[in-house]
C-alpha cells in the first residue's frame, strides 16, 4: 500500500535578529544540510522538506497558515538553532493544527574544544533555544512529541520516522469515509460509539448503507470479470478441488467473486478507506463476505465485523502507518484459550475475516459451513499468522472520551497442525504475562476486537494518540496490575478534566 505520493514533512527553524544576518544566513544553511542529510539516509519514510527561518511573529503565523492549509504537509517539525524568544510563537502554535515534532538537535554533535569561542556559543544555543520553545509549548498545553539527540544518530532519525508514519495516518483519517453495511450486531456494547464524537475529534465520518445498496452494485458485475478473478483466486491460492473451474462447488467461488468485485466497487465509487459488515444484515447476499473481505484489507481497507466502525477506522490507520515495512496488520479477535500452565496462550481469529497480510504461508482456499448467519456457506482463506513480536491494539468510546488500549505480544506458530479449524488463524503470548495481560485488558475494558499489527510498535500508537487527542494505555513487559490500576484511575481524571476544559494535550 502506498499513498504517500506528495506527501511531505515540514522543517521550521527558529532564531532571531539580535545576531546580524551572518548568523541567520548560517543557520538556513545549516537547516538547508539537515533536511538534506535526513533525506539521504532514507530513513524517515517521507521527505523532510526546509520551509524557513523563523524570526518574527508574522512570519511564524504566516507559516502556520501555510502549514495548515497545505493538503501535502502531514506534520511540521521545529528546532531551535539559536535562541527564538518563545512569545514570537504563541499566535502561530495557536493556530497550528498539524501535528507538531520539537527536534532538540543541534548542528555540529561535538563541542570543537581547541576553536570554541562567543560566535559559536551564539550560534550553537539550542541547548536553551529549545528550552525557551519547550516552555511556551507546555504553557499552551500544545500535543507534541521531542525527540533529542544528533539528528543523524540512527535512533533520532528513527523516532522521527515513527512520528512521520503516526502523522501520515493521522493525515489519512482527516475527511476519510467509512461505510456500515447495516448497523450493528444487535445488544453488542463495546462496538457502539459516538460517530458525531469521533468525526469531531478525529476527522473522519461513519455512515451507514442498506447491505441492498451493495447488492445493487454485484448485479451490475459482469461474469467475465468474475472469471478473471476466480482465474486469480486459482493462481494465487490453493484452492479446494470441488471449488476450482470444472469443481462441483465453482458457483460458491464465483459468488465470492461476485462479492469482492461489487464490494471494490462500492468502495471506489464511495471513496470509502473502509467498511464494515454484520451477519444478522445480510439480505440478498448469498454469503458472509469472507474472501473478498480478507482481500480487500490486504489492499489497505480498513474492516470491522459486527458493524465494528472504530476497529474499521484503526485498521486503516494503523496500514497506513505501516505502509512499507516487513509484516502485516489484520482485524483480530481473541478467540479461545490454551491455558496450559506456564504455557498460557491467546488463540486469535475471526469467522473468517483476516488479513493475509500476516502470514507467509500461501492461504488456502476453502469453503465450509458457517453455524451462523443462516447463509449459504462461505469462501475463506486460511492460514497461519507468522511468528514474532506483535502488538494487539483496540479503540473504545468509553463515553466521555476514547481510549486507546495496546498489548504486546509474542506470536508464536500454532504448536500443533489444526486439521478441523477452517479459518485463518494467529496464535500469541501476551507480555508480560497471560494473567497480567488478560487482566489489565479486562480492567481497561478492552475489546475482544482488535488491531493484530507485526510491525508497529507501541510507539507508533502512543504517537497517534497524542496527536488524536485520545488516551492510550500499554499493557508491555513493564506492566504490574496494581500500578496499571492506579495509572487507570488517574488516567480517567485526567480526561474527565480534559472534557470539562476543552484543553488540548
Ligand atoms: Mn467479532
Amino acid at each position: 500500500m502506498n499513498e504517500s505520493g506528495s506527501l511531505r514533512i515540514w522543517l521550521i527553524v527558529g532564531s532571531q535578529h539580535l545576531y546580524g544576518p551572518e548568523v541567520i544566513q548560517q543557520v538556513e544553511q545549516h537547516a538547508r544540510e539537515i533536511a538534506a542529510g535526513l533525506n539521504a539516509a532514507g530513513s524517515i519514510h517521507l521527505p523532510v522538506c526546509f520551509k524557513r527561518v523563523a524570526t518574527t511573529p508574522d512570519d511564524i503565523l504566516q507559516f502556520c497558515h501555510e502549514a495548515n492549509a497545505s493538503p501535502d504537509c502531514v506534520g511540521v517539525i521545529c528546532w531551535m538553532h539559536t535562541f527564538s524568544p518563545a512569545k514570537m510563537w504563541i499566535n502561530g502554535l495557536k493556530m497550528l493544527q498539524k501535528p507538531l515534532l520539537h527536534l532538540h538537535t543541534q548542528f555540529n554533535r561535538d563541542i570543537p574544544w581547541d576553536t570554541i569561542d562567543m560566535d559559536f556559543m551564539n550560534l550553537n544555543q539550542s541547548a536553551h533555544g529549545d528550552r525557551e520553545f519547550g516552555h511556551i509549548l507546555a504553557r499552551m498545553g500544545k500535543a507534541r512529541k521531542v525527540v533529542v539527540g544528533h539528528w543523524q544518530q540512527a535512533q533520532v532519525q528513527q523516532q522521527i520516522d515513527v512520528w512521520c508514519r503516526a502523522a501520515m495516518a493521522w493525515h489519512d483519517w482527516q475527511g476519510a469515509r467509512f461505510v456500515r453495511f447495516g448497523d450493528n450486531m444487535r445488544q453488542v456494547a463495546v462496538t457502539e460509539g459516538d460517530k458525531v464524537a469521533a468525526e469531531y475529534q478525529f476527522g473522519f465520518s461513519v455512515n451507514t448503507h442498506g447491505v441492498g445498496d451493495l447488492v445493487a452494485v454485484m448485479a451490475s458485475v459482469q461474469p467475465a470479470e468474475v472469471e478473471e478473478l476466480c482465474a486469480l483466486y486459482e493462481k494465487e491460492y490453493r484452492v479446494q478441488p470441488e471449488l476450482q473451474r470444472g469443481g462441483s462447488r465453482h458457483a460458491a467461488l464465483q459468488e465470492a467473486a461476485r462479492i469482492e468485485i461489487g464490494l471494490r466497487k462500492f468502495l471506489q465509487q464511495g471513496g470509502y478507506k473502509g467498511f464494515t459488515d454484520t451477519f444478522e444484515d445480510l439480505h440478498g447476499l448469498k454469503q458472509l463476505p469472507g474472501i473478498a473481505v480478507q482481500r480487500l484489507m490486504q489492499d489497505g481497507y480498513g474492516f470491522g465485523a459486527e458493524g465494528d466502525w472504530k476497529t474499521a477506522a484503526l485498521v486503516r490507520a494503523m496500514k497506513v502507518m505501516a505502509t512499507g515495512l516487513p509484516g502485516g496488520n489484520s482485524f483480530m479477535e481473541d478467540y479461545t484459550y490454551h491455558l496450559e500452565p506456564g504455557q498460557e496462550m491467546v488463540l486469535g481469529a475471526h469467522m473468517l475475516e483476516i488479513c493475509p497480510s500476516i502470514t507467509h504461508q500461501q492461504p488456502s482456499c476453502e469453503i465450509h459451513p458457517l453455524s451462523i448467519g443462516g447463509k449459504t456457506d462461505p469462501v475463506r482463506l486460511v492460514f497461519d499468522a507468522a511468528a514474532g513480536r506483535a502488538l494487539n491494539a483496540a479503540l473504545m468510546d468509553m463515553g466521555g472520551h476514547f481510549r486507546l488500549l495496546i498489548n504486546e505480544v509474542e506470536a508464536i506458530l500454532p504448536p500443533q497442525s489444526l486439521p478441523k479449524l477452517p479459518v485463518a488463524r494467529a496464535v500469541w503470548k501476551p507480555l508480560p504475562d497471560f494473567q497480567t495481560a488478560c487482566a489489565a485488558w479486562l480492567m481497561a475494558g478492552g475489546a475482544h476486537h482488535t488491531c493484530f499489527s507485526q510491525n508497529l510498535q507501541v510507539e507508533h500508537l502512543r504517537d497517534f494518540a497524542r496527536i488524536a487527542g485520545m488516551e492510550c494505555l500499554v499493557i508491555d513487559q513493564q506492566t504490574r496490575l496494581d500500578r496499571f490500576e492506579q495509572e487507570l484511575q488517574m488516567s480517567t481524571l485526567y480526561y474527565a478534566w480534559q472534557s470539562m476544559f476543552r484543553k488540548d494535550g
